[in-house]
């Protein structure tokens, strides 16, 4: 999970100004958590306590209201009652981290991955832009090799990862649905060479650069095992206390050989 956060924190500068270049310093001094760290936490945090998502998601964005949330979002989030609004956004995708690690099997990803989803991106490509990002992690965790999350992902979920990041930069643009962001997200994974490389990978395609870097660190912290410690050094100096200390509670848990670096 903490991989997903530090590219959300790393992308964050250039969600407005894409770079189209994988040359810059890794965290800009203007670099912030978004969205997409604040809901990457509440998930795991209702998980830890199984706890009601919807009502954590909501006490999240009272806590941390200005973080930059869609707006269908934001109303969802703000009515006293709210119903899934049939969403395909990227942020079914974004914030799932958590479930490629709490579930012990692939079966059981996929379905909380749907049901973590469900609480507002209830839309065929809003569950399956989540559950392609958790069963990613889950099998990279487990030791699958690239060459097998790439044929899951493409078989299971019909995404096309045949084009190369060259291939895809040149025409690609700000893009918030999960089909435009996961596919290229999964991408910039499969071709790094280790955690950093696939940041910034993620950030050199432009586009809605936090959001896609957090999926792809998400599933490259999975796959290379951990984050580099300057990234938990960089994250641990940007992220507020109370975030950071839900993240070592569920890293202590489900990645406890990260314990003794985190905490
Ligand atoms: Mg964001």
């Amino acid at each position: 999970m903490l991989g997903a956060i530090a590219g959300d924190i790393i992308g964050s500068v250039y969600e407005r100004h894409n770079l189209k270049s994988k040359e810059f310093v890794l965290f800009s001094p203007a670099a912030r958590f978004t969205d997409d760290s604040v809901l990457t936490v509440a998930l795991a945090e209702a998980i830890m306590d199984n706890a009601d998502f919807g009502l954590v998601m909501k006490r999240y964005c009272r806590r941390y209201p200005k973080v930059g949330y869609g707006a269908s979002f934001k109303r969802w989030a703000q009515a006293a009652e709210s119903r899934p609004y049939n969403s395909w956004g990227n942020g079914a995708a974004m914030r799932t981290s958590s479930v490629g690690y709490a579930f012990a099997t692939l079966d059981e990803v996929l379905q909380q991955a749907e049901f973590y989803a469900s609480f507002t991106h209830n839309h065929p490509e809003g569950v399956k832009g989540a559950q392609a990002t958790a069963a990613a992690i889950f099998l990279a965790r487990n030791g699958a090799a690239k060459d097998e999350i790439k044929s899951y992902t493409t078989s299971r979920f019909r995404y096309d990862l045949a084009r190369t990041l060259d291939e895809i930069r040149p025409a690609y643009t700000f893009d918030v649905s999960c089909q435009g962001t996961v596919p290229q997200a999964l991408t910039a994974f499969l071709e790094s060479q280790d955690y950093e490389d696939a940041v910034r990978n993620a950030i050199s395609l432009g586009g809605d650069s936090d959001t896609l870097a957090c999926i792809t660190g998400a599933v490259a912290e999975a796959f290379y095992g951990k984050v580099p410690d300057s990234v938990a050094a960089g994250v641990r100096k940007i992220l507020d206390e109370e975030l950071w200390q839900t993240v070592a509670r569920f890293h202590a848990i489900y990645t406890p050989i990260e314990k003794s670096r985190l905490l």
